[in-house]
């Protein structure tokens, strides 16, 4: 006898999707060093950073490492301590791109409209300490960026975390596995599609240049979207074409994140598809319910050829109570 409409309650969780944002160039209108740090040193952005990249290439170090012991360098010349409160005082006054202040507000109605709960990560190679104290901080989940390891005094004596292109994949894997501590190393660990925090076909990257391949090419090849952006003022749209050519990216659009332009119009379409997505699954999962009962059924069935007869009456019983529980006729 089968039971019809059998429904296993459960209660809902909304199905989760996360973009992920490069920060300089990506949502500021240039490297967040540029603007007041490397300044309050007393030289030119461009010098500091000549002088930070030939570092790099004559004594074969990352350009983020490289970087960040030019900043302790400076420091100690003119007599300034590196403190957690300085970089944050620069944090609070790093300009954004048009309408990034009210964008995650925006895109986060759009998709819970949608029954989608959407998060937001940062992946910068740029230091954790300003964005930490950026106005749209409390927006992200995480931020994961470079930061400074700090003395019994409060100053920087040390790279914490160095972000780099290739290392910045690791964030998406640990975004979709929902393992976020940067020190845990189960993010390596193997994990079955079904047991992800965060789809990778729910996941979308937006970035600007070179050292965000790794991470667009990644979200893009695992079914998700990545976006390439340009500085809508400067308009030099080498790059995105380039990228886009290279199949690295699903879009590209100007950094602009004001209502009705092309870079809302595009995320809110990623949100449709989404949900679209979700809603497949969600009927897909409940039909899966009843065809695992049925394979289930079965695999008691074939189990009880090979059991002495003695023991077939359990089995037996076994197998049609759990026939109670599937819908429809399976003689
Ligand atoms: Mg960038």
């Amino acid at each position: 006898m089968s039971n019809d409409n059998v429904m296993i309650s459960k209660i809902p969780t909304p199905p989760k999707m996360a973009i992920c944002y490069d920060f300089d160039k990506t949502l500021s209108p240039d490297d967040m060093q540029s603007f007041t740090l490397i300044p309050s040193f007393g030289i030119q952005a461009s010098d500091f950073w000549k002088e930070s990249n030939k570092r790099a290439m004559d004594k074969r170090m990352d350009k983020n490492l490289a970087w960040m012991y030019e900043l302790t360098r400076h420091s100690v010349f003119n007599g300034k301590s590196l403190k957690r409160e300085y970089f944050n005082a620069i944090g609070a006054d790093v300009p954004l791109y048009k309408g990034v202040e009210t964008w995650f507000g925006r895109m986060d109605s759009y998709a819970k409209a949608k029954g989608i709960e959407l998060q937001h990560y940062i992946i910068s190679s740029g230091l954790k300490e300003i964005i930490e104290s950026s106005p749209i901080a409390s927006n992200f989940e995480h931020i994961y960026a470079s930061s400074y390891m700090y003395d019994a005094d409060g100053v920087a004596v040390w790279p914490a975390q160095a972000v780099n292109y290739t290392n910045k994949t690791q964030y998406i894997f640990r975004i979709a596995k929902g393992i976020p501590e940067e020190y845990d190393e189960r993010v390596n660990d193997s994990m079955d599609k079904s047991m992800l925090a965060i789809p990778y076909e729910n996941i979308v990257y937006i970035g600007d240049s070179e050292t965000d391949i790794p991470c667009m090419r990644l979200v893009k090849s695992k079914g998700g979207y990545s976006i390439g952006v340009f500085d809508p003022e400067k308009d030099n749209r080498r790059k995105v074409y380039q990228l886009y050519n290279d199949g690295r990216i699903n879009f590209y659009a100007p950094a602009d994140y004001t209502e009705g332009k092309d870079l809302a119009r595009y995320v809110m379409e990623i949100i449709d598809a989404i949900a679209a997505q979700e809603k497949m699954k969600a009927e897909q999962q409940s039909l899966k319910r009843d065809a695992d009962w049925y394979q289930l059924y079965r695999m008691i069935e074939n189990q009880e050829g090979y059991l002495p007869e003695s023991a077939k009456p359990r089995l037996e019983k076994l197998r049609n109570s759990l026939k109670e529980y599937i819908n429809g006729k399976i003689e």
